[in-house]
């Protein structure tokens, strides 16, 4: 067996709309291409030895064992591969459900297609699944300990790739609000939302965390000194910066018990708490001092009472957890060490802040404590004894947390808040410290020990006792305050022919509206009325680019067969989703070797159309129209035939439609006729004689028409739009040299033919094509670019394209000859395989008042070659 390429898809996609994130496997089963797993000796029972738990994959009988079942009647390696794939995932606890295997039309090569939590991980369960089938087929078996290796890896590959913890839970709330969300490139910065809607966060900081206040935070002094003016209760202490400093600090806060901290620390470093003697207060400072950047040290008062975290969010109370210190409780058998080892064990327990908690690591800080307490790592503590091992109660050094929400006392919810509101955070952590969090802390002598900017949400989340809150709602209600949209329009546009010309106008439209349109085509990325980037940008990166841009009201985006093949779309859904035509080009391209197929791929546009939606189909391409049926929102249809019977239909149950009538672009709403405008004052329909551009037209109208862009607004929209060279290079772009005119036209498949044919063949005059066409089509979709070569021109130069795309020179002009031949063997024709050669001779040869057509490779050149014929 072999891999022959590896692809993941993270948007919506010809395999599914609802499973978006998928590893796609082309593999080449080589020698077990005809040999299904009932014939391969051990193999059902190698691998039931080493995954018994498959035996939970239903697979298509339908019930427990089904799966393996199939495996023992017989099935072959890709469908087993898809499995195991699943499965890996499933043991390291990705939940993944969805696959499929499917033999290409090579045979004995399959897409085996699986379903993937993190995109390292999936691709990894993919090899590992290979190598395992191929251990199992060779010797009858895979070792466990590769099998632990493998799932070590997973794991590995999982924790690394993932968000962390808080930013997580966040996520998940936007996820089932249906907000959409894009990791950012830099920071770790999460973006929710498109366009001028979008909100970012990093970990808990908002994009409402305002820097003053967050800066606050960070210093505790600072802190301290602003809340204590507001009359909230806060440790008594000072700053100092020296040691000599240090007698006099101690008894201005009071004698000990005392706390000596770092002024810039964070998550604990650097603390000493309960400090009862000269000695330890001078090994505190010393720590402190060292942890601090300033070399600036706290002197507090030591309170007593536990540690307790307040989470407020928007100004309001969320959550509540008292965090206990890392600790063990002895048995009156095992040593310190031992039950240490035994709690870290707890699955929950992960590597920094990885997991719900943290495993507990034995360092100077844990031995220093011990020693307090008159233990080391060997003594053996009594059955029930509670033996700290930090004195302070970070999750972060393994400490744990027990919900408190509903026990905290009405007042100090009062008072949290106030405090939030005073430092200015919208996301803040207050850690009290207090004996009792039921009783107001003015009674018990309760204090506010710091305000954390950015805190943790793991220990709400999922504390170690009582209830788990959901603290992420409240920071996306923040963000997203009920009613208030997260979403632009998105207008995306597919189809065979006509995408970026119906993109262009499109967006032509919407902008007509006053809005920022951002939109993107085969020739580049624009915001407005600028170029951001040139090139063919029809793919999920440039989607990225609008759908990111803070300015965007509005995306238009074309989606071609490349971008939903290679990585899916880039978005979940649209609101209009335009689908043009289906017609054989790229046909053998991806695995996609039937127009049916292709039709599917380009469907995908149109299901992705959003509930309130519409899916704007061409109603006169049967491949095309048929796509009404999985559209989750409405359609609207587009006919060059007001008599459509699909139209009609439509029309009579109150449907929208754009058809061409009376020589007009009109909408039809139920029993009315609106019309937009004369074909001939439409300057892309070249005066009407232009059909194709018509229809192109006619579903940008209908695409803006359902988004209630107003008629007065598209009719200025068609009016204005001219496809000159300059604004849409390459699409019917006609060139008048006096004399004789040349139409320059970026057709290259048999459906473009045709539609140019449309005006050609309006054409009075002599009629000169310039043909060829890319060699990594079919040898029969290059003979009817031939064929229709003869049906529409007088004479014919057939020339080839720079890059032959892996064709022999020549071979692609033959096969363009033998069609020719075969429409009308009398024709007129000569290779002249360069293509600026071919077109200086058409130019030269053609008569008064004829017409030379190139459908050219290289659409800039051939356009500064006529162009200079211009200005003689
Ligand atoms: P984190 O980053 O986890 O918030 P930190 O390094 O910022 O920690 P503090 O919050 O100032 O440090 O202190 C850590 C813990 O030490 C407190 O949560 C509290 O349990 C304890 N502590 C700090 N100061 C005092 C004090 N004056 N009296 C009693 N306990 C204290
Ligand atoms: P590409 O696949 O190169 O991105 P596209 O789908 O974006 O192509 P356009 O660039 O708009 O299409 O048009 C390319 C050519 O396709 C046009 O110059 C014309 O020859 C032909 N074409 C455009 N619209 C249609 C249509 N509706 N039906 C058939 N052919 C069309
Ligand atoms: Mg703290
Ligand atoms: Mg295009």
């Amino acid at each position: 067996m072999k891999i022959l390429k590896t692809q993941t898809l993270r948007g919506p996609n010809y395999w599914s709309i609802r499973r978006k994130k998928l590893v796609i496997m082309r593999l080449d089963l080589e020698d077990l291409a005809e040999k299904p797993s009932n014939e391969i000796p051990g193999f059902y029972e190698g691998l039931v030895k080493i995954l018994p738990s498959l035996v939970e994959h239903y697979c298509s009988p339908g019930y427990r064992g089904g799966f393996l079942e199939r495996v023992q009647q017989g099935t072959y390696m890709g469908h087993i591969i898809e499995h195991i794939a699943l499965e890996l995932q499933e043991l390291v606890g990705m939940p993944v459900g969805f696959g499929r295997t499917r033999e290409t039309s090579t045979p004995g090569v399959y897409n085996v297609v699986f379903e993937y939590v993190e995109e390292q991980a999936g691709r990894y369960a993919g090899r590992a699944a290979v190598r395992m089938c191929q251990a199992i087929v060779e010797t009858g078996f895979y070792s466990k300990v590769e099998l632990e290796q493998d799932l070590a890896d997973l794991r590995d590959l999982a924790a690394h790739s993932s968000l962390g913890p808080s930013t997580e839970t966040i996520v998940k709330e936007a996820e089932t609000r249906q907000i959409p969300w894009t990791l950012l490139s830099a920071r770790a910065m999460v973006q929710f939302g498109y366009g001028i809607y979008q909100k970012r966060i990093q970990a808990t900081l908002s994009q409402n965390s305002g820097i003053l206040a967050v800066e606050l935070a960070c210093d505790k002094e600072g802190t301290k000194t602003i809340l204590r003016d507001s009359g909230i209760p806060v440790p008594k202490g000072t700053v100092i910066q020296y040691l000599d400093e240090l007698e006099g600090a101690i008894k201005e806060v009071g004698g000990y018990p005392i706390v000596i901290k770092p002024l810039d620390g964070n998550h604990g470093r650097g603390i000493t708490i309960d400090i009862n003697s000269w000695e330890l207060a001078e090994e505190a400072y010393d720590l402190a001092s060292t942890a601090s950047k300033s070399r600036t040290v706290i002197v507090e008062r030591y309170y007593k009472g536990s540690d307790h975290r307040i989470l407020i969010v928007n100004g309001k109370l969320i959550a509540v957890a008292e965090r206990v210190p890392a600790h063990v409780i002895g048995d009156g058998r095992s040593t310190i060490e031992e039950l240490i080892e035994e709690t870290n064990k707890d699955p929950n327990r992960g590597e920094g802040h990885a997991n719900i908690l943290t495993k507990i690591v034995v360092d100077r800080t844990v031995e220093n404590i011990l020693e307090r307490q008159g233990y080391n790592i060997s003594s053996v503590p009594n059955q029930g004894e509670m033996v700290y091992l930090r004195a302070t109660a970070n999750l972060s050094t393994g400490g744990i947390a027990i919900d408190r929400t509903d026990e905290v006392h009405p007042e100090n919810v009062w008072l949290a808040e106030r405090v939030a509101k005073i430092i200015g955070l919208d996301i803040a952590g207050i850690d009290v410290v207090t004996p009792d969090i039921t009783k107001p802390l003015r009674e018990v002598d309760g204090v506010i020990v710091e305000v954390n900017a950015a805190p943790g949400f793991r220990m709400h989340v999922a504390p170690s006792r009582g209830l788990p809150r959901n603290v992420a709602a409240p920071v996306i209600d923040m963000l997203f305050p009920p009613g208030t949209p997260c979403r632009i329009p998105i207008i995306a546009i597919t189809g065979t022919n006509g995408k970026t010309t119906t993109t262009r106008l499109t967006a032509h439209i919407y902008r007509q509206t006053g809005k920022v349109v951002g939109y993107t085509t085969t020739d580049g990325i624009y915001l407005g009325e600028h170029l951001v980037e040139k090139g063919d940008n029809t793919g999920p990166y440039s989607a990225g680019v609008i759908l990111r841009d803070p300015t965007v009201e509005i995306a238009v985006l074309e989606s071609a067969r490349g971008g939903i093949l290679r990585s899916g779309l880039a978005f979940d859904q649209c609101d209009v989703g335009i689908v043009l035509n289906v017609a054989a080009d790229h046909l053998g391209l991806g695995d996609i070797d039937t127009i049916e197929q292709m039709a599917k791929v380009k469907s995908v546009v149109a299901e992705v159309v959003a509930p309130n939606g519409y899916a704007v189909l061409n109603a006169d391409d049967p491949l095309v129209a048929p796509m009404a049926e999985r559209v989750k929102g409405k359609v609207a249809y587009f006919s060059m035939m007001p008599n459509n019977p699909i139209i009609e239909a439509h029309v009579r149950r109150g449907g929208i439609a754009a058809v061409y009538e009376n020589g007009y672009l009109s909408i039809l709403e139920g029993e009315w006729t609106l019309r937009i405008e004369e074909a001939l004052n439409v300057p892309m329909t070249m005066g009407g004689m232009a059909p194709f551009m018509i229809a192109n037209a006619l579903a940008a109208c209908v695409g803006a028409f359902v988004q209630g862009v107003d008629i007065e607004l598209i009719r200025q929209g068609v009016r204005t739009f001219v496809p000159s060279a300059d604004q849409t290079p390459g699409r019917m772009n006609l060139f008048n040299l006096g004399a004789h005119h040349a139409l320059i036209d970026y057709a290259h498949n048999p459906a473009g033919y045709e539609a140019v044919s449309g005006f050609v063949k309006n054409w009075p005059g002599e009629k000169i094509g310039v043909v060829g066409g890319p060699g990594d089509r079919r040898d029969d979709d290059l003979i009817t670019l031939g064929k229709l070569s003869a049906q529409m021109f007088d004479q014919i130069l057939i020339k080839e394209d720079d890059d032959t795309r892996g064709r022999e020179r020549g071979e692609v002009a033959n096969l363009i000859v033998q069609g020719i031949v075969s429409e009308n063997p009398n024709t007129p024709y000569k290779i002249i395989l360069n293509e600026v050669e071919a077109l200086e001779k058409g130019l030269d040869k053609i008569s008064e008042g004829g017409l030379v057509v190139i459908f050219p490779d290289s659409v800039s050149r051939s356009i500064s070659l006529i162009e200079k014929r211009q200005v003689k």
